[in-house]
């Protein structure tokens, strides 16, 4: 791999300086285990885009496949009031030069009147690495902002679609060309609803303790990939250190 590939497949550049992304980091903690990302990058990113378009009040190109997923999204805004209170505060790029990393915040928005950041997921679970990226922005977006625009959460908002069996119960969800059923009885001739929305929503506690845990992933992170990193020049010297010592 070359350096220069090795920099954009990781990170980013701010101001000159190279940073890893966090998410790159935090992929380091995920386990492949069944179903954990079965959902695929594309889907995803469709999700967010259209996602971006609603909150900015563009126009949104018709799409049928993920309109159950737009349709649970807008339930969840009115229902918990979300504001945003600016065009900027959605897909933010947020940075830490201190501790040398960098990331996207979907949005940032006030939450029946609290402020704070949104990571949207759009699989069937919320994973515990999950706890690491949105403290990761959270902790970059809080250097960068003024003591009134600091932010007070994290959340994470899931947002899923699957049909649902008449007669079992069982779920399926189709994705992109796969298909995957769980619950439900295996011997059932199922009958599929149309596909539906399902949000889940939930504030992250322990920011101290997760913040350790991401600064740790860090370091393991620059060990494993300690080679390509000594020739990225333009990789901030304080945080290289800390792992040559
Ligand atoms: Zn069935």
């Amino acid at each position: 791999m070359s350096i220069e590939y090795f920099k954009q497949k990781y990170g980013y550049e701010v101001e000159g300086i190279w940073m890893p992304r966090v998410t790159a980091i935090t992929s380091l903690t995920s386990r492949p285990f069944f179903g954990a990302s079965y959902r695929s990058a594309d889907w995803g990113n469709e999700v967010h885009s259209a996602v971006e378009k609603i909150l900015k009040g563009e126009a949104k190109d018709s799409q049928e496949k993920i309109e159950p997923t737009l349709v649970a999204f807008e339930k969840w805004r009115k229902e918990y009031d979300v504001q945003i209170v600016s065009p900027a505060d959605i897909e933010l790029r947020v940075y830490d030069f201190e501790n040398g990393y960098a990331g996207t915040i979907d949005m940032v928005a006030e939450v029946q009147g609290k402020r704070g950041i949104i990571d949207l997921k759009t699989g069937n679970s919320i994973r515990s690495e999950h706890s690491l990226q949105t403290v990761a922005y959270l902790n970059a977006y809080n250097k960068g902002a003024t003591k009134k625009l600091q932010a007070q959460a994290r959340w994470i908002l899931r947002i899923d679609q699957y049909e649902e069996c008449k007669g079992c119960l069982a779920k399926k969800s189709e994705k992109s060309g796969k298909e995957r059923i769980s619950e439900g009885n295996e011997y059932c001739n199922h009958q599929w609803s149309f596909a539906r929305g399902e949000t889940e929503f939930v504030e992250l506690e322990d920011t101290q303790e997760d913040l350790r845990a991401f600064l740790a992933a860090k370091e393991v992170w620059e060990w494993y990939h300690r080679a390509a990193l000594k020739k990225v020049a333009n990789y901030p010297k304080n945080s290289m250190q800390k792992v040559l010592i």
